[in-house]
């Protein structure tokens, strides 16, 4: 019932373009364009080519726009079923009337996502590659993209499929057992079994352990500025953004709200915070500056710790490094074109350090080379097998997995129970399949398909 219907949508962004796209999916989606679309010739209408036309409201002979049309005859389309797709002129009113059209010749308004929750349930992509369309519109970073591509082109599933045929294959020597319950697994078997466990173990393991890259790639990091005023904060994040946006000034306490810029630094997606001086302040607006920064130290990824190599160190120093205790830091000696005077505390000496001056530019590639080793552990993001996790959800499965497995494999005594084993490794296997999206729950697909916009 649900796919028997025909759906459209404007796909383009909402706003005024050069041109825009409606998309029509469904059985009914040549005669809809056909009853609304005037060309010159009227021979069929041919699958995948480009016709040249007019828009016209049925029954009049006044045209609403030109229009340039094909038709995708299923499954030779983007969600396997017969598409049709209008380019018309980009105009907020002249979409809206055609969109009108379309609607009241038959079709629905599609929900968000709802083509490619059709691609999905048509079977042409798999729920890895349906979220991945989600990574490739919204990825900040060419690495990000080329993650998201990767998975979209099958890469990830791949991997899981690898991991799930092991599994299967567990399973039916385990079943053969059971439909001869006096019989015990022979020694070879046992082996073989044993050797198709840790085999998926340790591929589940490497999946597992690439989230965080993965994660950091998708989402990026969180990287906070912290330091008493007038060591060069805003001075760092500009130099950073290269372009002036925050205040620069030499009266100490200026930037009193945080400021937050996205940047690329070596394809890391970093979410840069510049935050207010800490320091023992009586001023009740500064006050609440410095509340601001401290209340977000916790929630970032890295703190950047910066000092000025041209001051002592001193008690508001002191303060900062006491707020950003326990978090991952990294200390910013700033001002290195002046003549030092900061001398280190011994409990502090062990912190990762770097000496930049945001003046002349020294040591600021040094600096980004830094932050971005300390997510990526040095390997640069182009580089890389993109078999990567990137959700929390998937990993959250995967573990799953990975304890079912781990358990069956370390208790070797267990084996003798067929009916148990072959229960685990079923559940195993569903919970494969919810990343793939085999047997994901139905709100769980809701909530992955309405991140999507209407039209997609
Ligand atoms: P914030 O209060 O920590 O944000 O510090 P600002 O970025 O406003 O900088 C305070 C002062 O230090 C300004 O006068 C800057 O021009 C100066 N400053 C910042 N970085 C450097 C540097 O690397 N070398 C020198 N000589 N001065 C700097």
């Amino acid at each position: 019932m649900y796919l028997s219907d025909t759906i459209a949508a404007v796909s383009t962004p909402v706003g005024e373009g050069g041109i825009a796209v409606i998309r029509i999916s469904g059985p009914d989606s040549l005669q809809i364009l056909d009853s609304l679309f005037r060309r010159k010739n009227d021979g069929d209408f041919l699958s995948h080519r480009f016709y040249y036309g007019e828009i016209i409201s049925p029954g009049s002979t006044v045209a609403v726009d030109e229009a340039m049309c094909v038709f995708m005859r299923a499954p030779r389309s983007f969600t396997c079923e017969d598409v049709a797709e209008i380019q018309c002129h980009g105009g907020t009113l002249v979409v809206e009337q055609i969109l009108a059209l379309v609607l009241a010749q038959g079709a629905r308004l599609a929900e968000p996502g709802e083509f490619t929750r059709r691609a999905f349930l048509n079977g042409r992509i798999d729920l890895l590659q349906a979220e991945s369309v989600i990574d490739v519109i919204r990825g900040k970073t060419e690495a990000a993209v080329a993650v998201a591509r990767q998975h979209s082109k099958g890469a990830l599933s791949a991997a899981l499929l690898k991991i799930r045929d092991q599994v299967r294959q567990s399973l039916a020597l385990v079943e053969a057992y059971m439909d001869f319950p006096d019989e015990d697994m022979g020694e070879q078997d046992t082996s073989r079994l044993l050797h198709l466990l840790s085999g998926s173990i340790t591929l589940t393991g490497s999946l597992i352990a690439s989230y965080e890259e993965g994660r950091v790639i998708r989402d990026g990091v969180s990287v906070l500025i912290a330091g008493k005023p007038n060591v060069g904060k805003s001075s760092l994040l500009n130099t950073l953004l290269k372009e002036k946006r925050a205040i620069v000034t030499s009266v100490p306490g200026t930037t009193r709200d945080l400021i937050e810029e996205i940047i690329n630094i070596k394809g890391l997606p970093v979410k840069l915070l510049d935050t207010a001086g800490i320091r023992m302040t009586e001023d009740p607006v500064e006050r609440e500056g410095v509340n601001l920064a401290l209340e977000r130290i916790p929630t970032a990824d890295l703190v950047l710790f910066l000092l000025d190599s041209s001051r002592p160190f001193d008690s508001d120093d002191r303060l900062v490094a006491e707020s950003i205790a326990g978090g991952r830091v990294l200390m910013v000696i700033n001002k290195s074109d002046l003549p030092g005077r900061l001398v280190l505390p011994n409990d502090l000496q062990s912190i990762p350090a770097i000496s930049v001056s945001t003046a002349t530019g020294e040591c600021i590639d040094d600096l980004k080379a830094l932050i971005s080793d300390s997510f990526l552990h040095g390997r640069a993001v182009d580089s890389r097998e993109y078999t990567l996790l990137t959700r929390a959800r998937h990993r959250d499965a995967l573990q799953g997995v990975s304890l079912i497995l781990s358990s069956l494999n370390e208790t070797p005594e267990k084996l003798v129970h067929g009916e148990l084993v072959a229960l685990d490794l079923r559940e195993a296997l569903d919970l494969l399949g919810q990343i793939t999206g085999e047997t994901t729950p139905d709100d769980i697909l809701d909530l992955i398909f309405n991140q999507f916009c209407i039209g997609k």
